[in-house]
């Protein structure tokens, strides 16, 4: 409903919405500076590309990204099925694996569909759960098992493509790595199964390559995210700005916001300052 407020506002102020145009394939952003008449691009595409385990068996039916499970879910209301028409699995045992936000998210989800059983299954211990401790919490109440120090080591299916059962290995903590966190380190022969029919990666996401790989002149820093200025969104290509989680990495709706209205702005000055001449603003 607010998203909807905000969505007629803009409208009201005269923004034209253009609904399923996917950049990157329907247009480029050069195409749309060089041909297509637009002074300016503000580049919003967010940190939406799931990653997986990348263990045997992923491809199993019954295993969704988080991402996938709450979008159809929550999003395209699958929880009304056959009113909508979105298929979600019915899960009866669930595992998770992952251990932030959106984990815990999928793990009372599934569980509200009417999951009998759901497990949270994390490499490390409850002390290095990146989530919020308020969201490890409400898990927690409502039913949602944490399995900690296991990893996943493939998934097993019936025989027909669909999950059936996941083995994993116990994990005990080493040194800190990296990130500071101990470092997980398999226990030898400790590998066991566990009998589930749908299996939720929740690892995190990342930029999705699509619309960047049509870019070749905008930089990017390391983790595949745009470079831009943090004041005004401006990135290496003149004319494009950007911001959001496509710039921070995978970050909050507040900051996201944030970045639109400094772009906003920055966007309004760059106009601005390419349409004025000694005689002032040229009108178009
Ligand atoms: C499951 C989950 C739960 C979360 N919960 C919270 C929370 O409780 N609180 C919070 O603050 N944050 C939360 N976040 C994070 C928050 O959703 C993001 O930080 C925020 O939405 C980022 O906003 P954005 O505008 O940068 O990108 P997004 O909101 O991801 O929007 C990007 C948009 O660009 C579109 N797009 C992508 N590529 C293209 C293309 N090539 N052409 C055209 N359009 C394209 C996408 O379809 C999408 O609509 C959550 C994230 C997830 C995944």
């Amino acid at each position: 409903m607010i998203v909807e407020r905000e969505v007629d506002y803009i409208k009201k102020l005269g923004v034209e919405v253009v609904t399923n145009a996917v950049i990157g394939r329907l247009f480029t952003v050069d195409e749309l500076l060089n041909e297509k008449g637009y002074d300016a691009c503000f580049i919003a595409t967010g940190a939406g590309l799931p990653m997986f385990l990348g263990i045997p068996g992923e491809n199993f039916n019954g295993v969704y990204s988080a991402n996938e499970f709450l979008t159809r879910a929550n999003l395209m209301k699958a929880y009304l099925f056959p009113e909508y028409d979105t298929p979600i699995k019915r899960p009866k045992r669930v595992a998770v694996f992952g251990a932030g936000n959106v984990a815990m998210d999928s793990a009372r989800v599934a569980l509200r569909l009417g999951a009998e059983k759901v497990y949270l299954v994390y490499r490390r211990s409850e002390a290095e759960m990146p989530a919020r401790k308020a969201e490890i919490h409400h898990a927690k109440e409502e039913g949602v098992e944490f399995v900690l120090l296991t990893n996943p080591v493939r998934f097993l299916d019936d025989g027909k493509g669909n999950l059936r059962a996941v083995e994993c290995i116990k994990m005990e903590l080493g040194e800190p790595d990296e990130s500071g966190r101990r470092r997980p380190i398999p226990v030898e022969g400790s590998e066991f199964q566990m009998e589930i029919d749908v299996a939720i990666p929740a690892l995190g996401a990342k930029a999705n390559p699509l619309l960047l790989k049509t870019l070749p002149d905008l930089k990017l820093n390391r983790r595949g995210y745009i470079i831009a200025e943090e004041e005004t969104g401006m990135t290496s290509k003149t004319g494009v700005f950007a911001g959001g989680d496509i710039v921070t990495g995978a970050a909050t709706v507040i900051l996201a916001m944030g970045a639109g209205k400094k772009v906003a702005r920055a966007i309004n000055e760059y106009l601005k300052w390419k349409y004025w001449d000694v005689s002032g603003f040229i009108e178009q």
